[in-house]
């Protein structure tokens, strides 16, 4: 590998003594599920005790609160569990982010909870690649670059959050103050291709729970008096539905409410997501959406409660971001790996990130794929390819490299 200074070449040999495997293996098999708040905390203590071997302040923060409205209409809070916060030399010239998530998409009461051998060098499992592969990855990519010389120039700010599959609504404050003034971040979900593609550009993300409050009557003596509050919810629905196009994906994807069918219905709750591709569609799709609201309770004489918004932001790739995305494919040259990247239709913590205004590449974990179902699996040989991608591309924002 003629491109590597001796630095570079001895941290990137120490990223295969890493026993990521084995980490993988034994996280993999405990259930993190986003709402299994007793397998959070067990996950969180083993994420602990292992990073406490970096040098650094670390905590175990509490969730920020959040609510959601639920099928009845009511607002109840919701549960998440901690975050883990690491700060590492907050005076060293050149700052860094680094972000994962513990939880999974799968719950406690999910079939998928075993972790197999699937074909050789494949490893399948829940969360082996979303991310607790990712998780090794970074852990060993750290402990690499903690040993070079040149560890004393950057100081970093690691995240591991509780909830990134559910949106983060209990970690993004964390995030975006753990983000301030970072030159760059590095997130560590699965790459987007099981070949190691990066993922690029991604749309924004947004939820709401649309409370629809009519009045009930008889469906045969006085609908009249009635205010049906279905009705007036298949009406907002079918309006957001006529906004999607190229640059805006909208999904209405649930309406609750009613009951007898001899009494007309007054409360409905209505679920929707919508993907817009920049922070302009952004803005042109909430107003659209804040219009429609407005239109569908004076036509329907309802009211109407909007809860949520767009908590992943898009992120579309600006230049710094591209100068990362350069960075990243040149180290990969030097270790003789080829790196590409593409948009993607997903979203996650990188969006927060990318919002803030740092440039972030959010796919530096393994290569893997069929995550979020029963078939995910990760490409085993990726570990230590990857750990020794970010431990150059973390050496080399340490230097300013701009190659
Ligand atoms: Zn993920």
């Amino acid at each position: 590998m003629p491109g590597l200074s001796t630095i570079e070449r001895d941290a990137i040999g120490r990223c295969a003594d890493e026993p990521m495997l084995d980490q993988v293996q034994r996280w993999a098999a405990i259930n993190s599920g986003s709402r299994n708040l007793p397998g959070l905390a067990t996950m969180a203590a083993i994420y602990a005790d292992i990073f406490s071997s970096l040098p650094g302040e670390l905590e175990l923060r509490d969730a920020a609160p959040s609510d959601a409205i639920d099928a009845e209409g009511r607002m109840a809070p919701l549960d998440h569990g901690r975050n883990l916060h690491l700060r590492v030399r907050p005076e060293a010239a050149v700052q860094l982010l680094f972000t994962g998530h513990m939880d999974t998409v799968y719950g406690a009461d999910h079939p998928f909870q075993k972790v197999e051998w699937r074909e050789e060098g494949a490893l399948n499992g829940p969360g082996v690649a979303d991310m607790k592969g990712g998780i090794a990855v970074l852990l060993a990519a750290l402990k690499a670059v903690e040993k070079s010389s040149l560890a004393a120039t950057i100081g970093y700010e690691l995240v591991i959050n509780s909830d990134e599959e559910v949106g983060s609504p209990g970690s993004a404050p964390l995030i975006a103050e753990a983000a301030r003034g970072k030159r760059a971040a590095l997130t560590y979900e699965p790459a987007a291709r099981p070949d190691g593609t990066l993922a690029g550009a991604r749309p924004g993300s947004g939820n709401f729970s649309i409370l629809v409050e009519g009045r009930s009557a008889h469906a045969g003596r006085n609908p009249e008096e009635g205010r049906n509050a279905i009705v007036a919810a298949a009406d907002l629905a079918l309006r957001l539905a006529k906004a999607a196009g190229p640059r805006l994906s909208v999904n209405p994807a649930r309406i609750d409410g009613g009951g007898p069918n001899n009494v007309v219905p007054d409360k409905a709750v209505l679920r929707i997501n919508m993907r817009p591709a920049t922070p302009d569609d952004q803005r042109r799709a909430r107003s659209h959406l804040d219009a429609a609201v407005a239109m569908v309770a004076a036509e329907h004489d309802v009211r109407i409660h909007l809860h949520g918004g767009f908590a992943r932001p898009p992120k579309p790739l600006d230049a710094p971001a591209e100068r990362l995305f350069g960075l990243v494919k040149g180290c990969g040259a030097d270790l003789g790996q080829h790196i590409a990247w593409q948009p993607t239709g997903g979203v996650c913590d990188g969006n927060n990130i990318a919002a803030c205004g740092v440039p972030v590449v959010d796919t530096m974990g393994v290569r893997g794929g069929a995550i979020h179902s029963a078939d995910e699996y990760l490409i085993v040989d990726s570990l230590v390819e990857r750990a020794q991608l970010s431990a150059l591309t973390i050496l080399r924002l340490a230097s300013g490299d701009k190659r």
